[in-house]
């Protein structure tokens, strides 16, 4: 039987002898049909621009009336530690201020004397009428923002300002990994601000493909664009074939079917989605480790990309594209039933043991994560109440109140979530706790810190404390010296994980590890601790 691979080589030939048309009809039909199809995407990437902007806008909105309901109208204490809260929860804002009739601000929720401002736009449409919102210019560089006013009494307004880069959503047309330029404009004109590609372009105007889209809630229009030459480039095979042979519309149909297979092979996206379909992600183990009894009480789960030549790919890269495309969420899941397989049962037989996994802003932005674990765990020898979740704080979570209903329903399974990476991100503490989270894990930045020159008591006595008042577990990550240990323990923080005790080792070598060290009652124990050695010995070799 011929394989459905060569079948398509052959067809390549056979369109071409199926040839009619001169090669240069083909090629203009073909650089128009490209050219088009790049279109779509700029469409589909400026829609998304601008209701996402819209969105955050809104936000913008609903969080200048709760502080006027509030009766937030001065620059009293009480009204800038009010207006500071705002700033910390509303995701975009980077400041509010109270703001005289004239425009002239009059003080901020910030303790530091504010730069210049100007307003360079007429008021933007919109569909709020108690707010006007204005295009500023950020002290004396080219940085624009916008600023939101909302009337209060006593003919001053509330404002709040969003600087451009925190308005404009970086987005990629299909999803996928190219990203798009993307301006926008006030209806007059006035530029707000614009995202560009992560490749810098320096392509001329006319050589780039452009989409136009405006806002039906706000004079706004999002401009977003791609060099015709990338366009093309990602076709490229197809141009080849059609500048190559003479063809017919027949001939450029089946080389169409013949290469389309061989395009989205390619593609980091397709690879990635058929990656999570064939299981290719595995679970790697490492132990968190209790620092006053020092035994192992949990493990954090992460993933790996093990290709079929038997390569092992880090997190790192293809972590940010999943989550960028949404594939994080099955990839997640995959993983999760992965563990159930591998490590149910002697996660099971112990009850005090704790599974960790990692969550991304994306598994923030509906309910379904929640119905995903319910359904994996539930009935599964693994226990609800053993499953630990982290959000990571790199990536800001685009909706707050949502988040905050997330984690209450998976609580409410009996599920414990924590914050990872704190200190590391966008977002301020006090903003980060206000999610109602179970425990924090302490970053390696600053478990690193410890008895260097850059250490400062601070952040880890911070920490320590408030982990105390609102109960919440504290984990040390990253730990790779004894000195780090005995700082912690002098600190009072009971859990570390880190190169010192084990690195993330695979199923079967942290199956052996947990046996070896926290044997199951009537299990052999001979030998255990020697054994418990041997594998993190092994695997501690492998790793470096
Ligand atoms: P993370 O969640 O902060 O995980 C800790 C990282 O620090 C892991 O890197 C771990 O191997 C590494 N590490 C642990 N102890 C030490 C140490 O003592 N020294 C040093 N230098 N490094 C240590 P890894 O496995 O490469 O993971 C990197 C990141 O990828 C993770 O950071 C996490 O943000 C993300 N990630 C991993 N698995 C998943 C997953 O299943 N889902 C999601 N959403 N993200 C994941
Ligand atoms: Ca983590
Ligand atoms: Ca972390």
């Amino acid at each position: 039987m011929v394989s459905p691979k060569l079948w398509k080589l052959a067809a390549i030939p056979l369109g071409l002898a199926l040839a009619g048309v001169p090669a240069a009809g083909v090629y203009s039909w073909l650089s128009h049909y490209i050219e088009q199809q790049g279109l779509n995407e700029l469409n589909i990437a400026a829609k998304r621009v601008i209701a996402l902007t819209e969105a955050r806008l809104a936000r913008v909105i609903d969080g200048l009336d709760d502080l006027a309901a509030r009766g937030v109208r001065s620059c009293s204490g009480a009204d800038r530690d009010a207006m500071n809260e705002m700033s910390f929860h509303v995701i975009p804002v980077k400041e509010v201020s109270i703001v005289d009739s004239d425009g002239g601000t009059l003080c901020t929720n910030l303790a530091l004397p504010f730069g210049e401002r100007h307003v360079i736009s007429a008021p933007i449409e919109s569909t709020h009428s108690e707010v006007v919102i204005e295009v500023i210019r950020l002290g004396s560089g080219n940085d624009n923002g916008v600023r939101i006013r909302r009337t209060i009494a006593d003919a001053a307004w509330l404002a709040a300002l969003i600087p451009s880069d925190l308005l404009i959503p970086r987005i990629s047309p299909t999803g996928g990994p190219v990203e798009v330029n993307a301006t926008l404009t006030a209806s007059d004109g006035t530029r707000i601000g614009e995202r560009s590609a992560a490749q810098r372009d320096d392509a001329e105007p006319r050589e780039s493909l452009l989409a136009r889209y405006p806002s039906d809630h706000y004079g706004i229009v999002v401009t977003t664009s791609i060099p015709r030459a990338r366009v093309l480039a990602a076709h490229a095979d197809l141009v080849m074939m059609a500048t190559v042979g003479t063809g017919s519309a027949a001939a450029l149909i089946l080389i169409l079917v013949a290469l389309r297979p061989w395009r989205s092979r390619g593609d980091p996206v397709d690879e990635l989605a058929r990656a999570i379909e064939s299981d290719q992600f595995v679970p790697y183990y490492q132990p968190i480790v209790d620092l006053s009894t020092a035994r192992i009480v949990s493990a954090e789960v992460l993933v790996r990309w093990r290709k079929p030549d038997g390569t092992l790919v880090p997190p790192a890269h293809f972590i940010p594209l999943a989550e960028s495309t949404g594939l994080i969420v099955p990839l997640t899941r995959a993983l999760m039933r992965r563990v159930r397989v591998e490590a149910g049962s002697a996660i099971g037989a112990r009850p005090h043991f704790n599974i960790g996994f990692n969550l991304s802003a994306r598994h923030f932005i509906d309910e379904a994560i929640v119905k995903d674990i319910r359904a994996i765990f539930r009935n599964s020898p693994i226990a609800l109440s053993q499953v630990l979740l982290e959000v990571t704080e790199r990536q800001p979570l685009e909706n707050l109140t949502m988040a905050r209903r997330v984690i209450a329903a998976l609580q409410g399974l009996g599920v414990q979530v924590g914050l990872d990476d704190l200190g590391t991100g966008h977002s301020g503490l006090s903003y980060m706790l206000k999610l109602g989270v179970d425990f924090i894990k302490i970053d390696k930045m600053f478990v690193d810190a410890i008895g260097t020159e850059r250490y400062s008591t601070t952040i880890i006595e911070t920490l320590v404390s408030l982990g105390r008042d609102m109960r919440l577990d504290l984990i040390a990550e990253g730990v790779e010296t004894f000195e780090q240990v005995q700082h912690l323990r002098e600190r009072g923080i009971r859990k570390a994980q880190g190169y010192l005790f084990a690195p993330p080792l695979p199923g079967s070598s942290f199956l052996k590890l947990l046996d070896a060290s926290d044997p199951v009652p009537g299990a052999d124990e001979k030998g255990r601790v020697e054994q418990a050695d041997a594998v993190i010995r092994q695997a501690t070799m492998a790793a470096a």
